[in-house]
């Protein structure tokens, strides 16, 4: 496993990260030994970032998490979960609200302090809010030794821009902005490189579009997105490599991301992703894949509140 620094934080990540929603079901229902096992696997393999939310599986990932947790030893992990964020249209991002979730989460987690609390898809909120009310609620929670670093996560990438423009903060998580089909994360990426941010990529199978079993029926791409990835993923099988192999290997490869996140379920997937991105990236295969991609590149789809993906970024 490779390591790199996330921003400032002086966190050394593990360039694959575990990412916990499926331990909630968001992938559909699994078996929680399994889930809990899949933890293990990963930190036994070097994996030592971990992101959840209270939002999955409404705070059921953070208990199955909790429970995988209590058995390691601390210094082993780095944990990184959110507040604001707490069902498909529930969002509070106020101070008492905030607050009062990172105790929960503590609580849930099984753990006495989050190094990284993250404002959860903040395109949802009001984005002058997270600036004015919610960071600083969270700074204050940080005095208390609770939380180490402090996020925000999301999907438009003007969010990003607005918010780090107007608070001090340690990371961003971007999620579906930097894979085999978008890339878009890179027109962001130097400027925050250059106020020294952690960038956490999540979704490198672009929630299960980059895969051979394909996205599940809630997932929003549009049905050419869909077309497009199950025709790449068709493509890679008649050459013999699993599309989710190159994408995980693509997304890790870049140095700038600090870690990429993958939904984990069961050991076998972390062990088996673990091993891929080990392997030498196919320059050819990609090339390949990506013109498969180009119709569809950098296409995304619509989130949060409207005004929050049409912000005037000059001011
Ligand atoms: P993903 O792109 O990582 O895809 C997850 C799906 O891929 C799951 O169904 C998983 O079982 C499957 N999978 C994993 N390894 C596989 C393999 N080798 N072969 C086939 N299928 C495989 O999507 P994700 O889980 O949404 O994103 C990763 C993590 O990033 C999340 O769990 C979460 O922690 C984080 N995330 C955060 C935000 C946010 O903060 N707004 C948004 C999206 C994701």
């Amino acid at each position: 496993m490779q390591y790199r620094e996330l921003g400032k934080t002086g966190l050394n990540v593990s360039i694959l990260g575990f990412g916990a929603s499926p331990l909630g079901g968001a992938f559909g229902t699994i078996d929680e030994q399994e889930g809990i096992r899949a933890v293990h696997t990963a930190i036994d393999l070097g994996v030592n970032f971990i992101d959840v939310s209270p939002f999955y599986g409404v705070t059921k990932a953070e208990s199955v998490l909790g429970k995988a947790l209590r058995e390691i030893p601390r210094d082993r992990y780095y944990l990184a979960t959110k507040v604001g964020r707490y069902d498909d249209t529930e969002f509070d991002f106020s101070a008492q609200r905030v607050i009062a979730s990172v105790d929960e989460s503590l609580a849930r987690l099984n753990v006495d302090m989050i190094d990284l609390i993250q404002c959860h898809d903040i395109e949802f909120g009001s984005l002058d809010q997270i600036v004015d009310e919610t960071i600083p609620a969270l700074r204050r929670v940080q005095e208390t030794g609770k939380v180490r670093f402090i996020g925000i996560s999301g999907l438009p990438l003007k969010i990003f821009t607005y918010v780090t423009k107007r608070a001090e903060l340690d990371t961003i998580l971007s999620y579906c902005h930097y894979a085999l089909n978008n890339t878009s994360l890179e027109e962001i990426t130097p400027a925050l490189k250059e106020k020294n941010l952690g960038i956490i990529n999540a979704s490198a199978l672009g929630m299960g579009l980059l895969t051979e079993q394909g996205p599940p029926d809630w997932h929003p791409a549009s049905v050419d997105m869909k077309a497009a990835c199950a025709e790449a993923a068709r493509y890679c099988r008649s050459k013999g490599v699993n599309i989710a192999q190159l994408a995980l290997q693509f997304s890790t490869s870049n140095p700038d991301l600090a870690t990429t996140l993958v939904g984990i379920a069961s050991p076998e997937q972390i062990t088996t992703n673990i091993r891929w991105i080990d392997e030498p990236l196919d320059q050819d295969l990609l090339r390949e894949v990506q013109a498969i991609l180009a119709p569809i590149h950098n296409k995304s789809w619509p989130t949060g509140k409207p005004e929050n993906d049409d912000i005037d970024l000059t001011s």
